[in-house]
């Protein structure tokens, strides 16, 4: 995770280089973590809405490649198939 003080990649709750204190962010991590394995155990068993909904959550968190690509995925088990390629695409444009 990168430090939004000094852009340090850390993986600790306290920033190697500026020692700021990301226990937040550490939060905020383990939160979106969950929401996208929710929408991936939701996916699993085929619930669109509840993979939608938890996409979503991670995706207000932070959105990257695994939110999108959720969010893609949720929209395909919807059968909303322009909504899905339209997210892949952004998938696809984001690491
Ligand atoms: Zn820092």
């Amino acid at each position: 995770m990168r430090c939004p003080v000094c852009k340090a990649e850390n993986d600790d709750a306290v920033c190697r280089r500026c020692k700021a204190d990301l226990s937040l962010l550490v939060t905020l991590e383990e939160t979106r973590r969950n929401f996208l394995a929710e929408a991936a155990r939701a996916a699993a068993s085929g619930d669109g809405a509840r993979t939608l909904e938890h996409a979503e959550a991670a995706h207000r968190l932070r959105a990257d490649h695994d939110s999108w690509r959720w969010l893609a995925v949720s929209r395909f088990l919807l059968r909303d198939f322009a909504q899905a390629a339209s997210y892949w695409q952004r998938a696809r444009a984001v690491k």
